[in-house]
């Protein structure tokens, strides 16, 4: 059920191209979670097959000590979504495969929202995730992509993408999926201690915060708050913290009306960075 080959994986779906039978893409970057069970799910319910590709793709990252410490479990994996009833293919090419000895982006326009906040914090990251992505839609046909709103920015990306490239898939998003106590579920959570669990709070706190003032407060207060709320734990370093609309991921001083806003933060906890967003009205 894990295939490293693009040919061997095609082999499997040609039934399903035949067919007409729907397709299902849950692109991840492995060490699986509950938030990544939830869009299985989800793809599971909606397509004949559910290709769930496990890939930490180097060229979006712009770190090279994060890109070496990403959690890598494929045999934990696996194992998890053996456990889960339903028709699943894995797929889990090497970098070289993939990008037929060439691992480089392709550079994207995606009309601005790859500048903002990500963008603006990583460099590369959109162009390294556009270009991944492509390769997967190209190689793999699925009918229907599932990603998570923990990743809003991206979702509207790869949004952009399929409309820039003509791609014949639609882009399914899912939402966010956090433990109890209100953290957002990541890979990268495998990567904090326990004190440093209870610290990363503080990202879904100072969000909730952000949705209760939001009315009464004005874009400037906010952020005055929220950066204050930050400066009292020494152990986590505030990267952004922003509100923007909705549908542009324009970053807003001052707020509209009728327009959907959204605020976005990311934050060091310790060495790990963390990202999370919430719906402000
Ligand atoms: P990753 O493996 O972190 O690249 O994530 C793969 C997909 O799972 C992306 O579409 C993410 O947005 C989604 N995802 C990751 N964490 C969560 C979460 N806590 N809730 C919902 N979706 C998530």
């Amino acid at each position: 059920m894990v295939y490293h080959h693009k040919d061997s994986i095609r082999d499997v779906l040609e039934a399903y191209y035949k067919m007409n039978a729907p397709i299902g893409l849950v692109p991840t970057m492995g060490a699986l979670h509950h938030g990544h069970l939830e869009l299985i799910a989800r793809s599971q319910a909606e397509n004949a097959i559910t290709i769930i590709s496990i890939f930490v793709n180097p060229t979006q990252f712009d770190n090279a000590g994060d890109l070496e410490k990403y959690p890598r479990t494929l045999e934990q994996d696996v194992a998890m979504i053996k456990e889960l009833a339903g028709n699943f293919i894995v797929f889990n090419p090497s970098p070289e495969h993939l990008y037929e000895d060439d691992v480089r982006s392709q550079s994207y326009d995606f009309g601005g929202i790859e500048k903002e906040m990500e963008g603006a914090h990583r460099t590369g990251h959109f162009d390294g995730v556009g270009t991944v992505l492509s390769l997967f839609f190209k190689a793999l046909k699925p009918t229907n992509a599932y990603f998570g709103e923990k990743d809003f920015q991206q979702l509207q990306i790869v949004r952009k993408l399929v409309e820039i490239e003509s791609l014949p898939v639609t882009i399914v998003g899912c939402p966010i999926v956090r433990e109890e106590s209100g953290l957002a579920m990541s890979s990268r959570n495998k990567r904090l201690n326990e004190t440093e669990l209870e610290e990363a709070t503080l990202l879904h706190k100072t969000l909730l915060g952000a949705t209760e003032r939001f009315e009464s407060h004005t874009i400037e207060e906010l952020k005055k708050w929220a950066i204050h709320e930050f400066e009292k734990n020494p152990n986590i370093q505030l990267e952004y913290f922003e509100i923007a609309e909705a549908d542009t991921l324009t970053s807003v001083s001052e707020k509209k009306k009728n327009t959907q806003y959204r605020v976005f933060l990311a934050a060091f906890v310790g060495p790990v960075r963390l990202i999370d967003n919430m719906a402000l009205n």
